[in-house]
């Protein structure tokens, strides 16, 4: 009898004095504070009568006792339900409303507004402050230092995570302790993850990638990390010669590369720098090899179904390319209206298959069956090619996808021409209502510092190098594209401010 993903965490355990996280306020916690204290809050969480099963819905700032909670909720058997902290009430109400959950933990200083509509909702109300104080951990600091863990099957719920809604409505994945605990095993074996290791973690922790992808990985390595509040670029470049690895969404990249001390000497205890969430541009890639002499490891993962691919550890870390497949997870592309697999080299819908994929949504059984094809492959939604080699592409979100005039236009083959030109940052490329065409295209470019290049200059340079169908209608220049807090492109808000344009 045990707890599937607590067990597993347990077994790769080093010594209870060995570091598990240190915070930048000088905080540290060994991997023998985090058993006695995650057990206490397994005991508050009993007391507070989270029974197995129960979801546990959390809105707080990043803070180890965060990340206890969440070991916490594993041992007592419970779902862990982690919140973007900029989620106001009206965006809470969707959340509890349908995920019911048993119990609502949030900040100290949102107590009153969140306990009234967790309590319409049926849930009672603790608070977690950023530095680990609150009604919780009071309750928790006076329980037991050990605890029986509830015994969780393979199957079980381990966490339901919302998508970060770029493309719509978030909606809740359903976890399992093996989803998550198999595709921890395969990154740290992957990524050569060993106890020597220290990351730096600057990810927020409501997310898949700084929460299942960087802590579980450290957790199931027994390794430790450096545990940032935020990513503070001049500070994580002082962080480094601490450390051996670093995960961060391209924008991490994108900031640090603006520093004047990232070169090969601060970078010199890093043995594997790795990006993902969203696409990172080729030119990143390269600059970061010509300043620091590392290739950043690229890989592709979803809430939906934790890490699919990534580039190799040894081998060709391709800029532009999401690597291959991750061992145990079948990849295929499809033909995203029959599902028929397409050959190599063709653009279709991306699926997958493997021990990391989620359940299903959370109370959407038709979405859920919409999502799945018959032979238990999910539809990603996401476009990609493989290429003779074997490489991932993605080329952007089906959701998308351009239809002008007819045709199907990816935004990303656009994107990557535009920014390949002198004087270009970077660039979205977007479908507009058009009266003749469907849709218009519409770039929407981010003009390099000192740079005038104009619209024209741009389209001269494209009209040589892709069929005329495709050509942008507009050139919109701004000063920044819109971006969530993962680094992602908000081609929605995009789509929005330019909807009357042709019109
Ligand atoms: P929603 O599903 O609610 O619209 P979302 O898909 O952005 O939001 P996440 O699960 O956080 O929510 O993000 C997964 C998506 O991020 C993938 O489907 C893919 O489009 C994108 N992504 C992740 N890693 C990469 C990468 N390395 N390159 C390109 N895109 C990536
Ligand atoms: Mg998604």
């Amino acid at each position: 009898m045990s707890n599937h993903l607590f067990d597993a965490f347990r077994s790769r355990m080093p010594a209870p004095d060995r570091l598990l996280m240190e915070t930048d306020d000088g905080r540290s916690l060994t991997y023998g504070d985090m058993l006695a204290r995650s057990a206490q809050l397994a005991h508050a969480l009993l007391q507070l009568d989270v029974e197995p099963g129960d979801r546990v819905a959390v809105q707080v700032e990043k803070s180890p006792e965060a990340v206890l909670l969440y070991l916490a909720c594993l041992r007592a058997g419970a779902v862990f339900l982690p919140l973007n902290t900029a989620y106001t009430l009206a965006e809470l109400e969707y959340f509890f409303g349908d995920a019911a959950p048993r119990l609502v933990v949030c900040d100290p200083a949102r107590a009153a507004d969140i306990g009234a509509l967790a309590e319409k909702s049926g849930a009672v109300t603790v608070t977690l402050g950023r530095n680990g104080e609150g009604s919780l951990t009071d309750q928790a600091s006076r329980l037991p230092a050990d605890f029986h863990d509830v015994v969780r099957a393979k199957d079980d719920l381990a966490a339901i995570l919302y998508t970060s809604g770029t493309t719509g409505r978030s909606k809740g994945a359903m976890l399992s302790h093996e989803n998550l605990a198999s595709n921890a095993r395969v990154l740290v074996d992957h990524w050569h993850f060993t106890a020597d290791d220290v990351l730096i973690h600057a990810l927020p922790i409501f997310h898949t990638h700084g929460l299942f992808v960087a802590t579980n990985v450290v957790l199931m390595a027994g390794a430790s990390m450096l545990f940032e509040q935020k990513f503070d670029p001049a500070r994580i470049i002082s962080l480094l010669p601490r450390a051996t690895a670093l995960m961060g969404v391209p924008t991490f990249y994108v900031r640090l590369l603006q520093q004047d001390g990232l070169d090969r000497e601060a970078a010199r205890t890093i043995r594997l720098f790795i990006s993902g969430s969203a696409p990172l541009l080729a030119e990143t890639h390269k600059a970061w090899r010509a300043r620091t002499g590392h290739a950043i490891l690229e890989r592709y993962g979803m809430t939906e179904t934790n890490m699919n691919t990534s580039n190799p550890y040894d081998g060709e870390r391709r800029a532009g390319t999401v690597g291959f497949p991750l061992p145990g997870v079948a990849l295929r592309i499809a033909d995203p209206d029959t599902g028929r697999p397409l050959a190599q080299g063709e653009v279709g819908m991306i699926e997958v298959r493997g021990p990391n994929v989620f359940g299903g949504y959370w109370r959407m059984p038709e979405k859920t069956k919409a999502e799945f094809r018959a032979d238990g492959f999910f539809i990603t939604g996401d476009l990609g090619i493989v290429d003779a080699d074997g490489y991932v592409h993605i080329v952007g979100r089906g959701k998308d996808l351009i239809i002008s005039g007819g045709y199907n236009i990816y935004p990303k083959e656009l994107e990557s021409e535009i920014d390949a030109l002198d004087g270009v940052s970077e660039s979205a490329v977007i479908g507009v209502a058009h009266p003749d065409f469907g849709e218009g295209v519409t770039a929407v470019v981010v003009r390099s510092p000192a740079s005038n290049i104009t619209g024209a200059e741009i389209l001269g340079a494209i009209a040589e190098r892709v069929a005329k169908y495709k050509h942008p209608k507009r050139v919109i220049f701004v000063d920044e594209l819109p971006r969530n807090t993962m680094g992602k492109v908000q081609k929605n808000l995009l789509r929005d401010t330019y909807k009357g344009l042709y019109t």
